[in-house]
């Protein structure tokens, strides 16, 4: 439940040192600092000091991708022995299909509607900036003596939008993963063993454009195709990697006449990223491990939102609210869980509260709820997922629920409700809502209890107004395809 209260002092906010004293790369971040602004920023050390958290967010990872998710493709060899020793949530929904909403809300914990955070228009001047009133995870751990790194990779993960807030040192690039595993190596040497940490490590590998490296190009892709997305593929992977990511809303454009042997060709380029993906997400725990404690160590690896391969009609993310979108991987490892899969649905905006609850910290001024007991192998009552797109036409939201998932798309006041149910295949494809108006109406009645408390936290801590969005990262966002790329129509 959100209450309207500030949990930290805004006082204390505005004294916050600015991270714009930090330089923007990485490479010129002085690290050699961080000890010391660790020591200076750990009011109330406790005797036996708490776990670190290394969260880790895998941009557009749909969930069903996965082997540990029963995908027939061995995509992640890595993640599947993780799960065999974590807690995995069969059932983790996204906040929203895009980027920037759904990290805030993973940061936040709270809805897209609440925190405001929403992709660039295309008549936009300015970034929309998270209301400075409405803490970050990480502002409210270093509040509590952690020291804080981010590693994110450009796009949407921005400064401008408040997503730097709390960190001691935030490195915002577009990089190779080996590139940002090695910054990771050399700013881990710079921590205290002693204080905990926390770590946000986000990456867009497995964004399109999909371009696999060897030896992972191969693995799951016909050679013998020759099709229009080979021929991207071909003109991109040897390319460095800044210069391909300006391609990237390209990358997926469809044509008249794409069949499916193209889109088999599209597919097994994803999955072969996710494994690369995977490979490098086992030396990230390997060079972690080297620095700090795994068994004193909160693990969570995520994602903020699937991709589309056609289910309804497009490619990528940013056409709507189905499940190919929204169900993400959600694993938590930790030596007080025992390893188990979880089946109620979560949302991302429950992971904040799960953290606190667990650190003993305050929940408040949070939409989602902790799943804590979940962790330990407790039961607990049904729960819903809420997702919300902030679309030019209105707001179109969704929720999932025991066996349902309900879409609702306005456009101009102009209602239209989806009714699905969990198992039928593929998933979403059959709208049963002519035949399940109890379901309906009780479904719509929670996603209107869900908007009310969005929008009266939003009156409350409204954004502000960011600074003009530079020729450089206009470029870049329609690079992304997110100002004029595909499936852009629906959204501002
Ligand atoms: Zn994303």
């Amino acid at each position: 439940m959100l209450t309207p209260r500030l949990l930290i002092d805004p006082n204390d906010l505005t004294a916050e040192r600015s991270l714009a004293a930090f330089p923007s790369r990485w490479s010129r971040i002085g690290l050699a600092s961080l000890l010391s602004f660790g020591l200076a920023c750990s009011p109330e050390r406790t005797a036996s000091p708490p776990n670190d958290i290394l969260l880790i967010s895998l941009d557009t990872l749909r969930a069903d991708h996965l082997s540990a998710y029963g995908y027939d493709r061995r995509t992640s060899p890595f993640i599947d022995n993780l799960c065999e020793e974590s807690v995995r949530f069969a059932n983790a929904y996204s906040s929203a299909s895009n980027t920037a909403p759904s990290h805030m809300s993973l940061l936040t914990g709270l809805d897209p509607l609440a925190h405001g955070i929403r992709p660039v228009g295309k008549s936009k001047e300015n970034l929309t900036s998270l209301s400075p009133q409405t803490p970050m995870l990480a502002e409210r751990l270093r509040q509590v003596g952690y020291q804080t790194i981010g590693i994110a990779d450009n796009g949407y993960v921005m400064s401008s939008m408040g997503f730097d807030r709390g960190f001691d040192a935030f490195s915002n690039e577009r990089s190779s993963l080996p590139y940002k595993l090695t910054l990771l190596s050399n700013a881990l040497k710079h921590t205290n063993p002693d204080l905990p940490l926390f770590l946000f490590f986000h990456t867009y590998e497995t964004h399109a454009p999909y371009l696999p490296p060897p030896p992972f190009h191969g693995r799951f892709t016909d050679p013998d195709y020759d099709g229009p997305f080979r021929e991207r593929y071909d003109a991109l992977a040897s390319l460095p990697v800044q210069s391909a990511w300006k391609e990237k809303g390209k990358f997926l454009e469809t044509w008249e006449g794409m069949n499916e042997t193209d889109l088999d060709y599209l597919r097994g380029l994803y999955d072969e990223g996710i494994s690369y993906t995977d490979s490098n997400v086992q030396r990230l725990w390997d060079i972690w491990s080297r620095r700090r404690n795994a068994d004193e160590t909160l693990l969570i690896i995520v994602s903020d939102h699937g991709e589309g391969f056609n289910e309804h009609g497009k490619l990528g993310h940013k056409y709507g609210l189905y499940s190919e979108l929204l169900r993400v991987p959600l694993i938590i490892r930790n030596p007080a869980f025992p390893p188990s899969v979880v089946e109620h649905s979560v949302s991302l905006t429950d992971v904040v509260p799960t953290i606190f609850d667990f650190l003993d910290l305050p929940l408040e001024q949070l939409q989602g709820e902790s799943f804590l007991k979940s962790l330990r192998g407790e039961r607990e009552p049904p729960r819903s997922a809420f997702s919300q797109l902030n679309a030019k036409r209105g707001l179109h939201d969704s929720v999932f629920r025991d066996e349902h998932h309900l879409l609702r798309w306005n456009r101009e006041g102009d209602e239209q409700v989806e009714l699905f149910e969990h198992g039928s295949e593929p998933a979403d494809s059959m709208n049963v809502a002519d035949d399940r108006v109890e379901v309906v109406r009780e479904l719509k009645a929670l996603l209107d209890a869900r908007k009310k408390i969005g929008d009266e936290h939003h009156q409350l801590y409204p954004n502000s107004v960011g600074p003009k969005i530079t020729e450089e990262e206009r470029e870049r966002l329609e690079g992304l395809g997110y100002v004029e790329g595909v499936g852009y129509d629906e959204q501002e």
